[in-house]
Parts: C-alpha cells; structure tokens; sequence
C-alpha cells in the first residue's frame, strides 16, 4: 500500500529525515516510534505532501505521490489526523465531521456519519456543540472522526494519545484496534512507545532522523535497547 524509498527531507537546508526506507501491507497497522524531535511528525507529514521531500520516493498504491499536493493525496485515500488535532473550535462538531468528506473525493464511501457517532458515541451526543468547546480527548475522537469522514485507505495518526489521559487513550486505541480488524490500513506515530508497540503489528525506530530499528512490534518490545531508550 505504501513504499517508502531512501526519503529525505528538511527544513531550510537543515536535514530532518535521512534514507528513509519503509513500506506498509494493505491492511497492517504500525507503528514510528523515537524521542523528540527524532522526525516522526516530519514523515508522517511527508507521507500526506504537507512537507516536501528533498530526494527519495513515495509511492501509494503503486503510484507515485512524493510531491504531490496535500489534498490530492488525501482524495487519493492518504489522510492523517494531524498533531494536535486542529478541529476547527467556532464549527460545530457535526460541521467539522462533515467538513471531512471533502477529502473523500470520488471514492466510494467506507464510513458514514453514522458509522463515525457508533465508533464514538459522545461525538452523537454533542454534535451541535462548538468543537472549541469539547475535551481534549473528545477533540481527539473528532479529529479520528473527520478523517473517517473522507473514507481513508491509509489512516495516518500523528500522536493520538498527546495530553489525553490513560482511560481515554485506552478508549481512542480500542477505537483504532476495531478499525484495524475491519481491514484498515493505519500508520501510527507514537511517542508513547510502550502502547503504540502493544497496538501494531510491526514499528520502526526513528532516531535522528534515520530508521534504527525495525521489526515485529512484539519482539522490538522484548529488546533490550528499545526498553532502555524508550521504555525504560
Ligand atoms: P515530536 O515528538 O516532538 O513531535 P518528532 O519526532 O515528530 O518530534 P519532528 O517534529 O519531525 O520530530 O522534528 C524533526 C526535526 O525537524 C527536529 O529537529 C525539529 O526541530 C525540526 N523541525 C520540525 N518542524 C520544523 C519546522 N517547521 N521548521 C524547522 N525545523 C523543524
């Protein structure tokens, strides 16, 4: 579904991603792991043409989308719930769901309004409420929810359990784990390396901008150096 050869990127000659190599299955779910600042939010911005890459390759689906545009590649089916949420507080929070199909383009619809209010039911509950207005938490499930609404092929998460608390980020991973088994592709960056190893399938190690470690999540959660750098 996505390949990922020798990326580079920056900003303003500064290198942030070096050789970046990665691929992810249909239907796989991993993750990127690595402290502050290691590049994680730098790829997954590249994935979805947010960031520009400097050299290497990206292909979607067997097409090449490195430097394509954000919202064509998110109409091709790449979407990413961005750091931080960024719902939009003065709309409502039906307003901002809706706001997700625009990305959906001339896909067929995998997930609706009304498969988005099963997965989060709170979301039914204050749908006219201003999204401003809502918990961190629930913004969060907004957000998960908006880019539902474009119906992804790849789901991209940047840092879903950012200032949530341990109870809702076991309710958003539970939500992720449900959309996984229904055949979702996802691609999780994650500074809580200990969940994001318990969630997936496989993750790679980023670390200064490079990928130093990769592998099947349970074994890299049994290494010593994974427990000493990140888990410790
Ligand atoms: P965090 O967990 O803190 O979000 P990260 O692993 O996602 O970290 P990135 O945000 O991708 O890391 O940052 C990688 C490097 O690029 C860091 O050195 C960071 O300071 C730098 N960087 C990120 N965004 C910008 C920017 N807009 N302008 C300049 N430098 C940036």
């Amino acid at each position: 579904m996505l390949e990922v050869s020798q990326l580079r990127a920056g900003y303003r000659g500064i290198e942030a991603l070096r050789d970046i190599d990665l691929r992810v299955a249909e239907g796989e779910m991993i993750a990127i792991i690595g402290a502050n600042g290691a590049g994680k939010s730098t790829l997954l911005n590249c994935l979805s043409g947010v960031v520009r890459a400097t050299g290497g390759k990206i292909l979607f689906d067997g097409s090449d989308i490195t430097q394509r545009a954000p919202h064509r590649v998110s109409r091709a089916g790449l979407l990413q719930v961005p750091e931080g949420r960024q719902v939009l507080a003065e709309m409502s929070v039906r307003e901002n769901l809706l706001l997700g199909l625009l990305a959906r383009g001339l896909r067929a619809a995998r997930y609706d309004l009304e498969r988005v209010l099963v997965l989060f039911p709170i979301l039914r509950e204050r749908l006219q409420q201003l999204a401003g207005t809502l918990s961190g938490g629930q913004q969060q499930m907004l957000a998960i929810g908006r880019a539902l609404m474009g119906s992804p092929r790849v789901l991209l998460l940047d840092e879903p359990s950012l200032g949530l608390s341990p109870l809702i980020t076991q309710q958003v991973f539970a939500v992720l784990a449900t959309l996984h088994r229904e055949g979702l592709t996802i691609v999780l960056v994650e500074q809580n390396a200990r969940r994001a190893l318990a969630a997936t399938q496989r993750t790679y190690v980023l670390d200064r901008g490079s990928i130093v470690l990769q592998g099947e999540s349970k074994t890299l959660a049994a290494d010593e150096q994974v427990i000493a750098h990140y888990l410790g």
